[in-house]
């Protein structure tokens, strides 16, 4: 069925409960002894159940994530002299962003491996997706949050019941980014619990879920990919799970080309890009100063993927200021009619800086992965509505409106 591989050493092994390569520790990924096939009588992601790792079918638990919408820009494209530009709205899955992919298939190989409750770190989406998943399949789980998280994502993931601890200095310093991995691990391990974290490093199977992403998108197109993929980064499993995926429908044939890959982070928490533009391995960063959401890893775990991803792309990386990232999130809502995250609308902000600078030379047909709903980030969505007024009117007072459009 699959088998596991080292993106490192090349050793090659059965499945087996690891995350890690057994020889040299370096990222597994898992490869697949029967042929890609789509079975169009399953919804969503288990469309593409041939390529996802479960044994048993039966395992596997859904809320009816994938098959989201991939929208062409109404007015921002053409606006940017980019008329062939593409939104993949993943907002649009059950908890309100694309890690119900991940946690479907991670819940999935929970159940399948006999754990008894999941343990996660987590700003926010993925813990709201992996208790939303885990409460669907009747198992506990334990989440470890930052002190300053996004409180609509905590109410989020509160409601679902998981136990909720916020582990003090989280998310702004290295050294207790990897502390805090190691003993969840050690965590799990003595208590038959699973460890859920979207990166490739500790949940490479669950993260064979994000991969769908791009196999969606090349049917959604007509068999093709786009020629540029714009990809919100903060830990990189998703670029590198969806660089995976264009490199799987590749190699069947069902394309023939693959897209250039653009790592984007925010300024202020920029580790990826600064070791690209260096062009070394990625160090963690002494903190962070951006206040985008969900991308805020000082120490991202599959950060050499995304580097790899990007030299084997042939593609880039790009920081940008958190003051245009609000601006493309407004701009998002107002212009397309498209509600976004921070995280999500900071691809725009990319595409437009990369088009003013010239790196795109319009002609490109460019796709930029939405990751979550507006509703994520109520301050966000506060700050949209800035200044703004509501009028007091009366029920009588509205005819007099009528013929005064100016009122309006
Ligand atoms: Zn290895």
């Amino acid at each position: 069925m699959f088998a596991l591989d080292c993106l490192r050493c090349g050793w090659h092994g059965p499945d087996a409960d690891l995350h890690r390569c057994p020889h040299c520790g370096g990222p597994i990924t898992i490869s697949y002894a029967a042929p890609l096939a789509v079975d169009s009588s399953r919804p969503g992601i288990w469309r593409y159940a041939s390529r996802l790792p479960l044994h048993d079918q039966a395992h596997a638990v859904s809320l009816g994530e994938g098959g989201t919408p991939l929208l062409p820009a109404a007015h921002v494209g053409a606006e940017l002299g980019l008329p062939q530009l593409y939104f993949k709205l993943e907002g649009a899955n059950p908890t309100g962003s694309y890690k119900d992919r991940i946690a479907a298939v991670g819940i999935a190989r929970l159940r399948e491996l006999g754990k008894t409750a999941w343990a996660a770190t987590s700003s926010g989406n993925a813990g709201a997706a992996i208790a939303a998943y885990g409460a669907r399949a009747g198992v506990p789980g334990h989440l470890f949050t930052l002190e300053h998280a996004a409180p609509a994502k905590l109410a989020q993931i509160l409601a679902y019941g998981p136990t909720v601890r916020a582990v003090q200095r989280l998310g702004y310093d290295p050294q207790v980014e990897q502390a805090t991995w190691r003993n969840i691990q050690a965590l799990c391990a003595a208590n038959n619990w699973m460890m859920l974290v979207t990166a490739r490093s500790f949940s490479p199977h669950a993260m064979e879920g994000a991969k769908t992403i791009s196999y969606e998108v090349c049917e959604q197109l007509g068999e093709r990919a786009p020629d540029v993929v714009y990809v919100p980064v903060g830990g990189g499993g998703l670029l590198s799970a969806t660089w995976q995926g264009f490199a799987e429908w590749h190699a069947v044939g069902r394309i023939d080309r693959l897209p250039r890959m653009v790592a984007v982070q925010a300024c202020g928490c920029d580790p990826i890009v600064q070791a690209w533009t260096a062009g070394r391995a990625v160090i963690p960063i002494d903190g962070c100063s951006s206040t985008i959401s969900g991308i805020q890893l000082t120490a991202p775990p599959d950060g050499d993927l995304v580097l790899r991803a990007l030299e084997e792309s042939a593609g880039w990386a790009v920081s940008i200021p958190d003051a245009e990232t609000y601006c493309a999130q407004a701009d998002f809502a107002a212009r397309e009619g498209i509600f976004v995250e921070p995280a999500a609308a900071i691809t725009l902000a990319a595409v437009r800086a990369d088009r003013a600078s010239g790196r795109l030379s319009g002609d490109e047909l460019v796709a930029c992965w939405l990751t979550g709903t507006g509703f994520k980030d109520a301050a966000a969505v506060q700050r949209m509505a800035g200044e703004r007024r509501v009028a007091q009117t009366t029920v009588e007072q509205i005819l007099e409106l009528v013929g005064g459009e100016e009122t309006l």
